[in-house]
């Protein structure tokens, strides 16, 4: 589905990604995990064409990713993106927020994406808070609503990049679920997280960045119970 070859990425003398090579199969649900400034978010932008490479290359499902923008765009449209700050348009309903893109980008009559917008609403148990305004959604509301956004696409990937580190504790959970939910459903996800028991029990593989590198990479019971590196161990540790 996603293969990293020798993955580079620089912002001006600093290197943020120094040779990544990963492989994500689909239906796999691969982890990012790793200190602050690793370059865990560096691999997801470059995976979805927010960044461009400085070397290496990154295929999706079986092709290299487009260098022009109106390729890319194609190729963006089949890749779902979550991040931390949930990012609805403030100004339309949570429906709105689902069914627009498939008006405005499937070319999708109002009707039709309207119901499909609900299916999604009620598949991540938002039936009740279709009319409801961002504003007057709780954090793991509008994540929710956010990822049946990313959904409504029919992506063949979805990319999280801590999406729950913004919101309160009572609220996590939820955002957890749908996730999982998804996970087993089959859908092919790469997640940055911090949350260790949602790794462990829903990554079907598991990889601790360290300073734009991949320190040790493995499934869950390889990186949580017996780790091979003595830094993944330290990581971990430090996690309180
Ligand atoms: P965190 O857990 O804090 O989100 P991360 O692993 O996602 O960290 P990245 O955001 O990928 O880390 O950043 C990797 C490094 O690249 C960091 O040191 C960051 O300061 C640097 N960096 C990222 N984006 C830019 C940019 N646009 N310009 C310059 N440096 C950048
Ligand atoms: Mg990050």
């Amino acid at each position: 589905m996603l293969v990293y070859k020798d993955v580079r990425k620089r912002y001006g003398s600093f290197t943020a990604l120094d040779g990544v090579s990963l492989h994500v199969n689909p239906g796999e649900v691969v982890c990012l995990i790793g200190p602050s400034g690793s370059g865990k978010s560096t691999l997801l932008r470059c995976t979805n064409g927010l960044e461009t490479l400085d070397g290496g290359e990154v295929l999706f499902e079986g092709k290299p990713l487009p260098k022009s923008d109106v390729e890319m765009r194609g190729v963006r449209q089949r890749m779902g993106m979550v991040f931390q700050n949930f990012e609805l348009f403030p100004h339309k309903t949570a429906l709105e927020n689902v069914a627009t893109g498939l008006i405005t980008v499937k070319k999708m009559p109002a009707d039709e994406a309207n119901r499909r917008a609900m299916a999604l609403m009620a598949k991540v148990g938002l039936s009740d808070k279709t009319a409801n305004y961002p504003s007057n959604l709780s954090g793991g509301q509008q994540q929710r609503v956010a990822i049946a956004r990313a959904l409504a696409m029919e992506p063949h990937v979805m990319l999280f990049d801590e999406p729950t580190s913004a919101l309160d504790p009572e609220t996590v959970g939820e955002v957890l679920n749908v996730m999982r939910q998804l996970a087993l459903e089959g859908m092919t996800m790469i997640v940055v997280t911090h949350e260790m028991s949602f790794a462990r029990r829903v990554a079907s593989w598991v990889v601790v960045f360290e300073k734009g590198k991949l320190l040790e990479e493995g499934p869950p019971t390889q990186i949580f119970d017996a780790p091979l590196k003595e830094r993944t161990r330290d990581f971990l540790s430090h996690l309180g």
